[in-house]
């Protein structure tokens, strides 16, 4: 745990108490601060009570006298669609509103020995990116440390050596609020519209992520180019083409210019700097890393080692024994020629768009609880599928969207896998992409994910 210095004898807020907030509680409470923890849920209330912390009801109107900061976590809204009660308590009052992100670089910036922080943000792909850079990292003998929005709250790592590197994943209502942020290199994967009701539209969403750059001031920015805010945020942040302060990234494009880029075609990573190839890696034969969009998760994480001064040939290494993250294009198993991989995360439409892609010829597994629009923006994707096989709450309105694409309503996973298993044939992979989130039929999606992989383990047993 990583104990918050400043706050000695001083009330601070925390509001929110999930596992980040938990662990902030600790790590002020460590640091000598009197924590005042509340959460509307009496469940959230209790477990913090469970670790020693009584409540204090942040929502009564004196809360915010003496309060010398408040410490949200990331799921309660500070300022769009509409600030929390008690954050507009706090805003109203003037109390600087701030997170554990923040209270973790402010931590940092009073150590002598602090190790190197790559901070990775974007639309899709920062988790798989996160996991990927960490798990270089070790394979190259270097301590490294995983947390922020992958899961592990940030506050409740103990800090690694000088030599070693912890790996923060950042979503944009972190980088959003965060008052201190400053990391050594800065990853941004790639942008597509999401969360926008956080954000009071794209342009929000944009500004959100673009602070982790022009606050955090990275030494080394790592940036995708696939879209015209990427585009534009490398060019605000370098002198020119070839200022080797930024690494381009993309999946699809030729970056062979002057600067620093790295990017993936056809299968095959490439490094260049100053026009000239520095490096090249088949990427087809991982596993782990199936499809143009992984390709860009390893793109950006190549980079991002390479920054930290790793060797091509370690990467490389690294990149083969990559296994991949549960629930992200993750192979189950395989029977007679046919794949079964899971992708449950994909609960959007452009992710679900990705998995399709990744792979020739699909049974596409698909349906939950929809998205505005539902899945008509998937009909130029569609191409890879040889037959749908909706579950879920959506799996009516999803089959409406469908075109000419064959199709059958199941409902359940169970009927689904079976059905899939049944008719696919050899070099098709069943494809569990839902395109919708999970809460209709599951608490989340690990637990969709869960229940496709362990009926295609029966399936593969008997
Ligand atoms: P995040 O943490 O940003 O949500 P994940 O790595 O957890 O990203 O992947 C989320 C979903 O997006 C998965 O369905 C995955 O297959 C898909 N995905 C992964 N990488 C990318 C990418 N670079 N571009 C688009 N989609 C991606």
């Amino acid at each position: 745990m990583i104990a918050v210095q400043g706050f000695e004898g001083l009330k601070v807020g925390v509001l929110g108490l999930g596992r980040s907030g938990l662990a902030t509680c600790a790590a002020l409470k460590a640091g000598g601060a009197e924590v005042c923890a509340w959460d509307d849920s009496p469940e959230g209330r209790a477990k913090a009570e469970a670790e020693g912390f009584t409540p204090v009801d942040l929502t009564r109107q004196t809360a915010m006298e003496n309060l010398a900061a408040l410490i949200t976590s990331p799921g309660i809204p500070h300022l769009y669609p509409a600030p929390h009660p008690v954050i507009a308590a706090a805003l109203a009052a003037g109390v600087p509103v701030d997170n554990d992100i923040s209270l973790f670089f402010r931590a940092l910036a009073d150590s002598d020995e602090a190790p190197k922080v790559i901070c990775v943000t974007g639309s899709n792909g920062k988790s798989t990116t996160t996991a990927l850079i960490a798990h270089l990292l070790a394979e190259a003998g270097r301590e490294v440390r995983m947390a922020g929005n992958i899961g592990t709250g940030v506050l409740s790592i103990d800090l690694p050596d000088e030599e070693g590197v912890v790996v923060l994943e950042l979503s944009s209502y972190q980088t959003d609020l965060a008052r201190h942020l400053a990391p050594d290199v800065a990853v941004f994967t790639n942008l597509s519209p999401d969360h926008l009701d956080r954000h009071g539209g794209m342009g929000g969403y944009f500004a959100a992520k673009r602070r982790l750059f022009t606050e955090g001031a990275p030494s080394r920015a790592v940036i995708g180019v696939d879209e015209t805010e990427g585009q534009y945020l490398a060019m605000q942040l370098a002198e020119g083409p070839d200022d080797s302060r930024v690494i381009r990234i993309s999946s699809g494009q030729k970056l062979q210019g002057q600067g620093w880029s790295v990017f993936a075609r056809k299968g095959f990573l490439s490094e260049w700097r100053n026009g000239r190839q520095v490096a090249s890696i088949d990427l087809r034969p991982i596993a782990g890393l199936p499809g143009a969009h992984n390709h860009q998760n390893a793109c950006a994480a190549y980079a991002a080692v390479r920054a930290l001064g790793l060797a091509p040939r370690i990467i490389e290494g690294g990149l083969a024994s990559f296994q991949g993250l549960p629930h992200r294009s993750q192979l189950i198993g395989e029977r007679d020629g046919v794949k079964f991989v899971n992708d449950s995360k994909a609960t959007n439409v452009d992710s679900a768009a990705k998995a399709l892609q990744a792979f020739p010829k699909v049974r596409w597994i698909a349906g939950g609880l929809g998205k505005d629009g539902g899945i008509a923006a998937l009909a130029p994707h569609l191409g890879s599928v040889t037959k749908a096989y909706m579950i879920g709450h959506s799996a009516r309105d999803f089959a409406l969207q469908l075109g000419q694409t064959p199709h059958e309503i199941c409902e359940t996973m169970e009927r689904a896998v079976a059905r899939a298993a049944e008719e696919a044939e050899p070099g098709e992979v069943v494809l569990l992409a839902p395109a919708a989130a999970s809460f209709d039929q599951y608490p989340n999606f690990e637990k969709r994910g869960d229940h496709f992989a362990a009926l295609v383990q029966d399936l593969l047993k008997g």
